[in-house]
């Protein structure tokens, strides 16, 4: 794999690479392990958490003013990077977090960043990002929950759909309607806690794949929160949703990096083991060119995510385009080296037994959230150069 020099900015690219051997460690050592089980059962990856806790991996883009690790865009791309190659549903703990909270830290106020980045980055607390509605998906600016102004209060109403980590994380960041008659600029983000009274969460959904990463509906009956909740400015809600999501997609880029990592890695193994015709499968020069097509398409993600990265830490005028570029590119990277996976594995990849079919399934989602490959698409052609 390339090193990571040349898209490292604030630090030695040895820090990356030992920050990477770190955290390949722990996933091979405590998420691994829960993977298959985690997914059979669709249970939440206690284990990932405490472990990613205890060695303080769980929310490093936390600034470290705010009691964080500080890491930049490219650490926190190879931590989910590295989770993901183990197991793709613990790698929402970190990757979620980020995505929750990165509205706080990009237009919060001061007080706001206080009070919830110091339990974020202790692992007191989970962060959500709650802005699809069951009528408002792509078109996220035509969601229908409501918040009214009521002395020092906003009273908050509606039903947030899809929220990864719900009933999990403590901390939500909601974006509502406080002016409809202004669409997107009427729009403003909240902070909203899980113990606020009148917050309650949906059944658990049934999904292809990240099954142990609980997805629900969030419900918002008359949740009245004090208006210094609010993130930024009135109507600056949706802005700031958009804005996030520029950083975010880098995320979800590495994540379906790593799920493809691991499958490759596991594929590659395989073929060296099984025999058919007398001979390893991994001696046919068909094979061979299979698996290095993956790595191929793997790596050219790979640098395309860590050029975002790098754009995302300087914020640079095109980080929107190279954000929905890392994401629509390394995603369908991901749907296919994991489809090819199961291909190397033959009849053993199509079943349980292995971890392949699960990357596989695993892989599926990053086309779908935090926009569809078809809206990063219309996301890349209107910032076209
Ligand atoms: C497991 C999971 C976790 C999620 N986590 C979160 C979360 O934590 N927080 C959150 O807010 N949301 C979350 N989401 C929601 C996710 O971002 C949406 O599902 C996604 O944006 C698509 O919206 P939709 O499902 O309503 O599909 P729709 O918008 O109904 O799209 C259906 C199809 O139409 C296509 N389409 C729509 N508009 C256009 C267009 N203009 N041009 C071309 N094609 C178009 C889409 O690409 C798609 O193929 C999650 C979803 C899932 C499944």
């Amino acid at each position: 794999m390339a090193g990571t020099t040349d898209f490292d900015l604030y630090r030695p690219a040895e820090e990356h690479d030992m920050l990477r051997d770190t955290i390949r460690a722990l996933a091979e050592a405590k998420i691994a392990p829960f993977a298959a089980e985690v997914d059979e059962e669709g249970r939440f990856p206690q284990e990932a958490l405490d472990a990613l806790v205890a060695s303080d991996l769980h929310a490093v883009h936390v600034p470290e003013e705010y009691g964080g690790a500080g890491a930049d865009a490219l650490a926190t791309v190879i931590v989910i990077e590295e989770v993901a190659r183990a197991c793709a549903s613990s790698s929402l703990i970190p990757a979620v977090n980020k995505l929750g909270s990165l509205p706080v830290i990009l237009s919060g106020s001061e007080d706001l960043k206080k009070k919830y980045l110091g339990p974020l980055a202790k692992g007191d607390a989970m962060f959500s990002y709650a802005l699809s509605e069951p009528d408002a998906g792509s078109d996220a600016a035509g969601m229908k929950t409501k918040a009214v102004r009521d002395g020092d209060f906003w009273v908050l109403n509606g039903v947030k759909r899809w929220i990864t980590n719900a009933g999990v994380s403590e901390y939500y960041t909601v974006m509502a309607v406080t002016d409809p008659t202004k669409r997107s600029k009427g729009i403003s983000a909240f902070v909203v806690e899980k113990s606020d009274e009148g917050v309650s969460f949906g059944a658990p959904e049934r999904k292809l794949g990240i099954k142990g990463s609980p997805t629900r509906e969030v419900y918002l009956d008359n949740v009245r929160i004090p208006a210094d909740r609010m993130i930024g400015e009135e109507g600056t809600g949706f802005a700031t949703a958009m804005k996030t999501l520029d950083h975010t997609r880098i995320t979800i880029a590495a994540q379906a990096l790593g799920i493809a990592q691991g499958a490759l890695d596991y594929a590659k193994g395989y073929v060296q083991e099984r025999k058919q015709f007398g001979k390893p499968i991994g001696d046919f020069q068909g094979i061979q060119f299979m698996l290095a097509d993956m790595a191929m398409k793997l790596e050219a993600a790979r640098q395309l995510t860590y050029a975002a990265a790098a754009k995302s830490e300087r914020l640079d005028g095109d980080l929107t385009s190279f954000g929905a570029a890392a994401k629509c590119f390394a995603s369908d990277v991901a749907m296919e080296v994991t489809t090819d996976a199961v291909q190397l594995l033959g009849g053993y990849g199509y079943t349980r037994d292995y971890p392949v079919e699960r990357m596989m399934r695993d892989a599926k989602i990053t086309q779908i959230y935090e926009g569809t490959n078809q809206v990063q698409r219309i996301v890349m052609a209107r910032n076209l150069p």
